[in-house]
């Protein structure tokens, strides 16, 4: 008997968790969702991502061993895939310790500390030496990271999982038990994946107090400025961030930010943006002609996405709602791509817990 599951939710975390659930020949997969890939809506965080691997977790969390055991899927896509549209890219940390109490500077704690756990994961970790960091920089380090063009990469997600036979289909739930009975057999599932990330906030049967919004305002560029750069900080505000980095395959150049907790507006703050740029530009010049200021940038398009944060992390865990086994893969913050294939890989497992089913063939 096949394992049938639905997975509800086509950002990164149900493209991902239905990917690896397809490799098994045992499982048929109808992945359900209001949004895919192609749309932009507000609803939707995954598009807008930069997306990059910048480590945030703190040592010793669940966190830290997603995000760890992320980073050797990605450099396999890289590697193996390039039409997966993501590539290598040299990113250079800066850390003000004047930052350390903002809400910009909690979130990048863990990336911007001198000896920090992902030394061991990345290639090429180096600390920059003070003599090359200008006077307001307490510290910095280089490292190669990817960069993640999210236009390419979720609908490469989509084709994956249909080769290996997924089926998806546009749908709408109010209540997350509903999805049971929209599998593509006709037959009810066994399990249903949630990853409706945000929305698992006011969806029937879950509604999770304990998400938030973070919003993110970028500004997405023809300009190259060569190296991804990240700051703990800026001086225009608690929650408004430094930092810019070039997609993959002719993606543009996405310059942010800002991580506004419980803030919903879907639409670009026309201020925001004129400091994302101004800021980007001070720290990194050659982005315009000599001379230029924002008027040098050549500007693609604004955009907010709602970065789906959970007080306490995000649920990866077991449920059962309305008599249907559910298993929670939601709550990824700023951090979905570069823990997407650990938190997939834990959702994987408990789906196998709660089927009872062993996998037929492993990955
Ligand atoms: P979403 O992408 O929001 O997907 C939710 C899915 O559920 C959608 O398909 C939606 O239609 C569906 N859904 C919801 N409710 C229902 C319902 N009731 N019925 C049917 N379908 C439903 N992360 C990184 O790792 N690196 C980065 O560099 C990075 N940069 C970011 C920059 C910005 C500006 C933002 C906003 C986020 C960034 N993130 C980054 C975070 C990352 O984008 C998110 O963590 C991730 O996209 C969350 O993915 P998700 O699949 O859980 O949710």
């Amino acid at each position: 008997m096949p394992n049938r599951i639905v997975v509800l939710g086509a950002g990164v975390s149900g493209l991902t968790t239905a990917y690896l659930l397809s490799q098994d020949p045992n499982n048929e997969i109808t992945v359900l969702a209001k949004h895919m890939p192609g749309d932009y809506d507000i609803e939707y965080a995954s598009p807008w991502a930069g997306a990059n691997y910048l480590p945030v977790g703190k040592e010793g969390s669940n966190h830290h061993a997603w995000e760890r055991d992320t980073w050797p899927a990605l450099k396999e896509i890289t590697e193996k895939y390039p039409e997966a549209g993501i590539h290598f890219q040299d990113a250079i940390i800066y850390n003000r310790k004047k930052d350390q109490e903002t809400a910009t500077g909690q979130w990048f704690a863990e990336l911007v500390q001198p000896n920090p756990w992902y030394k061991d994961v990345v290639p090429d970790f180096r600390n920059i030496p003070q003599s090359e960091l200008r006077p307001e920089m307490d510290n910095g380090q280089r490292f190669t990271s990817v960069c993640i063009n999210t236009a390419v990469y979720l609908p490469w997600l989509v084709g994956q999982c249909t080769k290996n036979g997924t089926v998806f289909k546009r749908a709408v739930f109010e209540h997350i038990a509903d999805a049971a009975n929209a599998h593509h057999s006709g037959r009810k599932a066994d399990v249903i994946v949630n990853c409706t990330g945000l929305s698992s906030k006011f969806l029937g049967g879950v509604r999770d107090e304990k998400l938030l919004p973070a919003r993110g305002q970028i500004v997405v560029v023809r300009n190259d400025p060569g190296p991804m750069i990240g700051l703990s900080g800026t001086d225009d505000g608690e929650d408004e961030a430094l930092y810019m980095m070039t997609r993959a395959v002719g993606g543009g150049t996405i310059l942010g930010g800002s991580y506004q907790k419980h803030n919903w507006d879907a639409l670009p703050d026309a201020n925001l943006a004129n400091r994302i740029m101004k800021r980007a530009i001070d720290i990194a010049p050659q982005l315009v002609k000599e001379g230029q200021g924002i008027e040098g940038l050549d500007i693609i398009r604004h955009g907010v996405g709602l970065r789906p944060l959970r007080e306490g992390g995000p649920r990866v865990e077991k449920d059962e709602v309305a008599g249907i086994k559910v298993v929670h893969n939601y709550g990824h913050g700023g951090f979905g791509y570069q823990a997407s294939f650990g938190c997939a890989q834990s959702a994987v497992a408990l789906v196998e817990e709660v089927t009872g089913k062993k996998p037929r063939a492993k990955l």
